[in-house]
């Protein structure tokens, strides 16, 4: 017993400087973290799932493993807020793994594939198996995007039932979405606002105006603050006058809280729109995708394309990164989730801004000629290295050892 006992001392008395205490450090990146006001070069060390420390100079030494950033951009992890990865869903669905760690986003949020009867098959079949944190704007229509039938259904509508899955599932659902309804009446806006005011959390509006349901009566009158517009460098809102002039009403609705999320898509990106827009100061609220199984093909709509887009008309990269992080964490109410913070979980991307020649697709057959493009080369979801595209975190082949040291 008593050898035991000195043997015991013997180990704790082991001075804990000389222990690596980082499970790994993310060494001089230049960190962008709007949330907390860094932009400028900082270590970031994680221990297990959390960030164990942000800082200057912090000792590699005491890492386990230490990834050079010195030539790259560190985020907190992106956050996408309309994708569609259901796969009981709509046939456009895609697998949500394989469509958000490569391209630096940690957090996605499905945007109505499903409704209150089938939200618990989307989130046993695919957000229980999900790497990414995977979250949800309920559809205000109960079988969720299954086809135009339904949703042009307004018996499918039902707030209280609405409401009723979001008070169940809270740490899953953050709202409540409405899409692609074409009969010309409010009875769509109007129950998902009905939901969200049951619920107590935001509505996402995908509109189409139609005569006697305008876009300025929505923006101004039918959505409330913290509401969301997607899709509104699209074509099919009203958003400049005729001399491509942002509409007085796109400036209101923005005084009274209401939200403009990109959405890009295969149909909701202009760059007819985005390029006036932007020049006029009229950003975007929120960065988001509205990735689908076709807007990953000719628009090649990922998070870092949309973000390039917009740094290529003129935002700044901040100005990108604020919009793809904590801006949408605010807006599903999740501000934990957009930025970086000792004791947080660690989900950080880690992108190259490179400089040459590149070419950028929009929904209207238009191209732009761009000098920079964001890529995405290292994400880091609850501490683990997910993606890796350059091999940062792995030594060479040369100096790997023998087999028997691959754990
Ligand atoms: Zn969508």
């Amino acid at each position: 017993m008593r050898a035991r006992a000195i043997l015991m001392a013997a180990l704790v008395s082991v001075p804990a400087a000389a222990q690596p205490i980082y499970d790994l450090l993310l060494k001089s990146g230049h960190v962008i973290d709007p949330a907390n006001g860094r932009n400028g070069r900082f270590d970031i060390a994680i221990t297990g799932d959390r960030i164990a420390a942000i800082g200057n100079s912090l000792p590699a030494s005491h890492a386990r493993l230490v990834v050079e950033l010195s030539e790259y951009y560190v985020t907190p992890g992106l956050i996408d807020i309309h994708a569609h990865f259901d796969a009981q869903g709509a046939w456009l669905n895609l697998n949500p793994d394989h469509n958000t760690l490569r391209n630096g986003v940690t957090t996605a949020v499905d945007a109505g594939s499903s409704g209150w009867k089938n939200f618990e098959a989307f989130k046993s079949a695919v957000i229980g198996h999900a790497k990414v944190r995977l979250l949800a704007f309920l559809n205000i229509v109960g079988a969720g995007m299954y086809g135009s039938k339904v949703e042009n259904d307004v018996a499918e509508m039902d707030p209280v039932a609405a409401a009723r899955m979001v008070k169940k599932y809270p740490e899953l659902i953050v709202g409540i979405k409405t899409a692609h309804f074409q009969p010309a009446t409010w009875d769509a806006v109007d129950r998902a606002v009905k939901a969200g005011e049951l619920s107590g959390t935001p509505v996402m509006v995908d509109f189409h105006p139609k005569p006697g349901r305008g876009y300025e009566e929505l923006i101004l009158k039918h959505m409330r603050p913290g509401d969301i517009h997607t899709h509104f460098l699209g074509r099919l809102t009203p958003q400049l006058d005729g001399s491509k002039k942002v509409q007085p009403y796109m400036w209101q609705a923005r005084k009274r809280g209401v939200l403009f999320d990109v959405g890009h898509g295969s149909g909701s990106f202009w760059f007819r729109i985005a390029a006036p827009a932007l020049k006029q100061g009229f950003l975007p609220d929120t960065i988001s995708t509205d990735i689908h199984k076709d807007s990953i093909m000719l628009s090649r709509a990922t998070m870092p394309n949309v973000m390039s887009k917009l740094l290529n008309l003129g935002a700044t990269l901040e100005q990108v990164v604020e919009r793809s992080t904590i801006r949408p964490a605010k807006a599903i109410r999740r501000p934990e989730l957009g930025a970086l913070r000792e004791g947080a979980v660690a989900d950080i991307a880690v992108f190259s801004l490179d400089r040459g020649r590149f070419e950028f697709l929009d929904s209207g057959r238009g191209k732009l000629t761009g000098d920079k493009n964001l890529r995405c080369v290292l994400t880091i979801r609850e501490g683990t290295v997910v993606w890796d595209s350059e091999g940062l975190s792995l030594t060479d082949w040369s100096d790997a050892g023998p087999y028997s040291n691959y754990k």
